[in-house]
């Protein structure tokens, strides 16, 4: 008997949509549309709910500034107490 066919296949198909736009879904980079999309992908395919973290360890540097990202919430708090009378 062969069970090998009853097995889930773990790894994408070609439903799954590229680790580019996961990555863009991550960073909330996509439209409403494409989201949606994503969401109702991620319902149903184990593999790419397995990428999704990580792809956080794969962020990529290239567009980002030198400078560390300050939450803005702090930044505002830290201006005013820089530039308090
Ligand atoms: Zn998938």
């Amino acid at each position: 008997m062969n069970h090998s066919q009853t097995q889930l296949t773990f790894r994408k198909t070609a439903a799954c949509p590229a680790s580019s736009t996961l990555l863009a879904y991550r960073m909330e980079k996509l439209s409403r549309k494409l989201v949606a999309t994503v969401k109702k992908h991620l319902a149903v395919c184990e593999f790419c709910n397995a990428e999704l973290p990580l792809l956080a360890h794969h962020t990529p540097v290239r567009r980002r500034p030198r400078a560390p990202e300050i939450p803005i919430d702090l930044r505002i708090l830290a201006e005013s107490l820089l530039f308090q009378k």
